[in-house]
């Protein structure tokens, strides 16, 4: 019998996280008990742990937070066919309604109602998670609970990334944050030209230039027209990738591109962001705003380049006992780790 299990909870609507001791969620027949190996501490769980206005009208309390898992199947609801005990795991932490007209089309990521585990359902950071099963995504042999563990950022940054063609294209990824690195590692392996990265931080941009073949650029210290000049490019970027939600960094990024470029938005700007909409009229750029993973076919396509050698390993930069999770706290919110992986087992 499991009975009760340890997780971290926003317990108190304020700044912190808590170790608590919780019930083994009941699963319903539609469900799977997965026994958590590693979790990844997210931007997101950042917020919470600050108690941000958006944590404060998004999530509820108590809550046991977290959405970045890895894990093993130990438990299988009574409708649930194709899955098996002892099955390592990740999974969606969206959960979808399966009524609107996007789901029934089979655009699942697009449906409105979408709730997220560890922001407004009990999540994975605890000893035991429920999950759909229509939500768990087996892990391969090949793929560690490690990696498993940051599907979830890494399916960001793919989809972002596959938004547009990529193959001979000069792209520019504004924000090297994990997400950032993780999106120019992606872009190298699928063929792109050159792959430009921008922050104000170098110890991110040394994490970048480490995990893939990319050209780091210090915007607070480097000119981009003269690395883009450097580059031997002939007009700007085909493709931008934002990824830090910095107001400047869009700018930027408009600035940069070519005519007829395009731009896939994934950094969420803190507020409203003043936009100069006539610069991307007359230079006729497509935006695109990414949401999540497209479920599934991110998840397909990022086990499928994992396999065939895209290699993000060393984006995790910092491993912790979850005995130890203030610490891994403290590493994540100063803004200078990479990915921060705790253990579960
Ligand atoms: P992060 O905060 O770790 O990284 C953002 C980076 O942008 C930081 O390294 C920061 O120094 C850098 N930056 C700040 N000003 C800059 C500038 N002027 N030019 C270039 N870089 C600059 O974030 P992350 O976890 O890697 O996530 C990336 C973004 O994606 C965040 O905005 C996050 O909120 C967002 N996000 C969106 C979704 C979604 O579904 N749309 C999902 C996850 C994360
Ligand atoms: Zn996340």
């Amino acid at each position: 019998m499991r009975n009760d299990m340890i997780a971290l909870e926003k317990t108190h609507a304020r700044e912190g996280l808590w170790q608590v001791t919780a019930p083994v969620p009941e699963i319903g027949p539609d469900d799977v008990l997965i026994r958590v190996h590693k979790t990844g501490i997210c931007g997101t769980d950042i917020h919470i742990w600050n108690w941000d206005a958006w944590a404060e009208q998004t999530v509820p309390t108590p809550l046991i937070t977290g959405h970045e898992f890895a894990g093993e199947i130990v438990e299988i609801g009574s409708n649930v066919d194709g899955l098996v005990l002892g099955q390592r795991c990740s999974g969606e932490g969206h959960l979808i309604g399966k009524t609107s007209r996007q789901s029934r089309a089979g655009k699942f990521h697009l449906d409105p109602a979408t709730r997220g585990i560890g922001v407004n359902e009990q999540g994975a950071f605890a000893q035991y998670l429920r999950l759909p099963a229509f939500n768990v995504v087996p892990l391969p042999d090949e793929i560690s609970d490690d990696i498993g563990a940051i599907l979830d950022p890494l399916g960001n940054a793919v989809h972002t990334a596959l938004s547009f063609d990529l193959i001979g294209e000069d792209v520019l990824i504004t924000g090297a944050g994990p997400i950032g690195i993780m999106a120019a590692a992606v872009a190298r392996h699928v063929g792109a030209r050159h792959v430009v990265i921008t922050d104000v931080n170098p110890d991110r941009l040394r994490l970048a230039g480490e995990v893939a073949d990319v050209v780091p650029v210090n915007v607070a210290e480097q000119d981009l027209a003269e690395v883009i000049a450097s580059l031997g490019m002939q007009q700007g970027f085909d493709v931008g990738l934002e990824m830090s939600g910095n107001q400047a960094a869009l700018d930027q990024m408009v600035e940069a591109m070519t005519m007829g470029g395009r731009i896939a938005m994934l950094g969420i700007p803190p507020g409203q962001s003043p936009v100069d909409w006539s610069r991307i009229v007359f230079k006729a750029i497509t935006i695109k705003g990414v949401y999540g993973r497209e479920i599934f076919e991110t998840w397909y396509k990022m086990i499928a380049m994992l396999q065939n050698g895209l290699d993000v390993s060393r984006v995790i930069t910092h491993r912790f006992a979850v005995a130890d999770f203030e610490a891994g706290f403290a590493t994540m919110r100063s803004g200078s780790s990479g990915k921060v992986v705790l253990d579960w087992t």
